[in-house]
């Protein structure tokens, strides 16, 4: 299990975390969301030991994570940590790179994990290509690969799709946290995508403010999104007398009391998002079809 209790951080004078507490347990999938900014990058390398806490402790089971000024190399054997910025070796392969911190005593296991390895971020075309040559997003998976090579028992992944276009994006995720959770990894994932979040974590933690601003599942936070900035991270809502409606929650109806104005529609691919002037304030809804400008429409909360 990992605890992190009551940390404080600041890089110079701006606290960026004050107070930090929660708990992750051992094999569970836990997101940290937040505006940019919000300090997710710094948390996970807080987590990853990489500078002094200014108050507080983050505990790994019995062992405590130290920063520097404790430790001469930063980063415990048992956690893994893929940076926003991965720095991987350009000048040899992407094989050469996954085994890299592999033992050469069984040349034909070694072969064999990274042939594996090579599956899970869909890479085996690229094997023998030399890192340098690569894409954002292929080399954004040859870092992934190698944060797994030795199983650690603990990952912290930043933002760890955000080079990978959307035709490889969903079933690298897929391919990814399957991994993860069968070989009982505890995976903590910095992002700005849903799409992480909602399939795949257990909890969510939103950081706001230098805050934990709420800890709880995907679903609980979804369907009970306690402000605006936690119904935004979900997607297009509404403040409908002072509650939160979700766009996809708003339909029309022959009569209601909610008169709206079609102001313009958005092509979505399987509905229409619709913008409409209810009142002065301007509320959006999804529609199978494509509605006039101009049009009055009746709304009603689904
Ligand atoms: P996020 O990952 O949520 O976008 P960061 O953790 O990167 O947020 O940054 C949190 C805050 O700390 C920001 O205000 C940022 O400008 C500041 N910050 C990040 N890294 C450093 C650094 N190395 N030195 C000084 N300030 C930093
Ligand atoms: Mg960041």
């Amino acid at each position: 299990m990992l605890q992190v209790k009551n940390i404080c951080f600041r890089y110079k004078k701006q606290a960026v975390l004050e107070n930090i507490s929660f708990h992750v347990k051992a094999g569970d999938h836990v997101s940290i969301i937040g505006e940019s900014g919000s300090g997710k990058s710094t948390l996970l390398k807080l987590l990853y030991g990489t500078y002094d806490l200014d108050e507080g402790h983050i505990f790994w089971n019995d062992s405590e994570i130290l920063g520097p000024k404790h430790n001469l190399i930063i980063g415990p054997e048992f956690m893994k940590y893929v940076a926003q910025e991965f720095d991987l070796m350009p000048f040899i392969t992407v094989s050469e790179n996954i085994g890299a911190f592999l033992s050469n005593f069984f040349p034909e296991e070694k072969q064999e994990r990274i042939n594996e390895l090579l599956d899970v971020v869909e890479l085996n075309p690229f094997a023998k290509t030399k890192v340098k040559e690569l894409s954002g997003g292929q080399k954004q998976r040859v870092a992934l690969a190698r944060a797994i090579a030795k199983q650690p028992e603990i990952i912290l992944l930043d933002e760890p799709f955000s080079h990978i276009d959307n035709f490889k994006k969903q079933s690298l995720r897929r391919s990814l946290f399957k991994y993860l959770k069968e070989k009982n990894i505890t995976c903590i994932v910095a992002t700005h995508d849903k799409d992480d979040v909602l399939s795949f974590s257990d909890h969510m933690i939103v950081l706001h403010n230098t805050e934990v601003l709420a800890n709880n599942t995907p679903k609980h936070l979804y369907d009970n999104p306690k402000n605006k900035l936690i119904a935004s991270f979900f997607g297009e809502f509404n403040e409908i007398n002072g509650e939160i409606v979700y766009a996809n929650q708003l339909k029309t109806v022959d009569k209601s009391e909610l008169k709206a104005i079609v102001k313009q529609s958005y092509y979505k691919g399987y509905f229409y998002l619709i913008e409409a002037d209810l009142n002065g304030e301007i509320v959006f809804f999804e529609h199978g079809t494509q509605l006039k400008k101009g049009k009055t429409v009746f709304l009603n909360q689904a």
